[in-house]
């Protein structure tokens, strides 16, 4: 899978919850349309009045997330940046998406203001597998930050987080050793190693 095939995810879902912190610092979410992806690039668009408008402004920032009908789930959080050139990607958006037509019809479209997330992360995440399988990918310059946990050479190979995992995505070894892509980040093997040879991923 690549970071577009990802995208195109949310793209097909189409109606997907946006959030955004307020003024407050408070999360907020809605249901917003994914109108475009391309070049691992995911587009949308709101109207200037509108709280989420504001926010978007404000922060910088949204979180996005959307599961399809195979429980294939995607996340992204990443910065938002509003583009230039607002009729010419109104009247782009509204070509590829024409039931916009309906909502906003003739000139009123105009109101709305087109935004792109082209940097941040990425997640893929099946829960129609068995074990689930995840995936992470950069979207433009930004990063992957590590998640879940990693046994360290503390271990003593006692096998306790191998017989309590619900994925059974632990491997024997020394150290005993997490399939990252199989790992739900439960944190189950943690807590019951009995040396705390798990560490939580990112932290060291
Ligand atoms: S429970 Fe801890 S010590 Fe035992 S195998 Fe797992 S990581 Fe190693
Ligand atoms: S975090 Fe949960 S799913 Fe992942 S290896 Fe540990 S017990 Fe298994």
């Amino acid at each position: 899978m690549t970071a577009q095939e990802c995208l195109q995810i949310l793209r097909n879902v189409k109606d997907v919850a946006f959030a955004t912190t307020d003024e407050d610092g408070f999360p907020q979410v809605r249901m917003i349309d994914v109108m475009l992806v391309e070049e691992g690039k995911l587009y949308f668009c709101t109207a200037r009045g509108k709280d989420f408008y504001r926010q978007l402004i404000s922060s910088g920032r949204a979180a996005v997330t959307g599961l399809n009908r195979e429980y294939q789930m995607v996340r992204v959080s990443g910065k938002v940046r509003k583009l230039s050139d607002q009729k010419a990607w109104i009247d782009r958006i509204f070509e590829e998406n024409p039931s916009m037509k309906g909502v906003y019809p003739g000139e009123s479209r105009y109101i709305l203001e087109p935004f792109c997330i082209e940097e941040g992360e990425a997640e893929f995440f099946d829960l129609g597998k068995n074990p689930i399988y995840r995936e992470s990918f950069c979207l433009g310059r930004g990063r992957i930050r590590r998640k879940g946990f990693e046994i360290t050479d503390a271990c003593i190979g006692c096998g306790e987080c191998m017989r309590n995992c619900p994925q059974q995505c632990i491997e024997e070894g020394a150290p005993y050793v997490i399939r990252q892509e199989n790992c739900l980040h439960c944190g189950l093997c943690q807590e019951n190693c009995p040396v705390q040879a798990i560490e939580r991923r990112g932290e060291a």
